[in-house]
């Protein structure tokens, strides 16, 4: 299985009252609570960029649609907004979402829209089956290492900062496979597939050796 980003969204959070710094591809915004909720309101809180990444996706998927149609739409805008209640004991989230076109559309376009703003990828997701995986790590956790080497590149690896979390595994298993001795196969793929599969590793327990 491939990861959807090449690097995973990074997001850290020091001492200071609920200031998230989130690093993605181009560079870094700030995420934060309300204040009502003992935050600073330096930027959107978690559930905002929920909602912010289905009705961007949203809106982007039918822009996608309109064009390819040639249909005239110069501006589509969202408005998404969520609430909770208990059903039979489990907490059920109702998203609603509100595409509203800049021109006029017939009923049928209308319709079309709709299955498409439906069928958007966060859409998806979020209607689809979802795992979340968690694992922890500290640091210092760093104690003995195994290389292996195809004579270009050499990775190292160190048990002890390796969770098993088998992204190595399952992304680029002709190069790891936990199931054979020696468990790396160097000869598996490129020099470039391999560093760049050991630069995914989530603890830093692959790592390619400085020459
Ligand atoms: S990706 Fe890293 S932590 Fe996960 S199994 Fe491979 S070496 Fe271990």
């Amino acid at each position: 299985m491939k990861y959807i980003l090449e690097h995973p969204v990074t997001a850290v959070i020091g001492t200071e009252k609920y200031k998230c710094t989130v690093e993605w591809r181009h560079g870094k915004f700030i995420v934060d609570e309300p204040e009502a909720k003992g935050g600073n309101d330096l930027g959107p809180d978690p559930y905002t960029l929920l909602l912010s990444s289905l009705g961007t996706c949203t809106i982007a998927t039918l822009r996608m649609y309109i064009d390819r149609k040639g249909w005239d739409v110069p501006q589509i805008s969202v408005a998404v907004n969520m609430y909770q209640e208990t059903k039979d004991e489990k907490t059920v989230t109702v998203i609603d979402r509100d595409v509203s076109f800049s021109s006029p559309v017939t009923d049928e376009q209308r319709e079309r829209l709709i299955q498409i703003a439906k069928a958007c990828p966060v859409s998806k997701i979020l209607e689809g089956e979802i795992q979340i995986r968690t694992f922890a790590y500290s640091d210092g956790e760093d104690k003995d290492k195994h290389t292996y080497t195809n004579g270009e590149v050499t990775v190292a690896w160190k048990p002890e900062l390796c969770k098993h979390a088998a992204r190595c595994a399952t992304q680029l298993s002709t190069v790891f496979n936990p199931a054979v001795k020696p468990w790396v196969n160097m000869d598996g793929a490129t020099s470039q597939e391999i560093v760049d599969q050991v630069n995914k590793c989530p603890t830093g327990a692959l790592s390619i050796e400085k020459k």
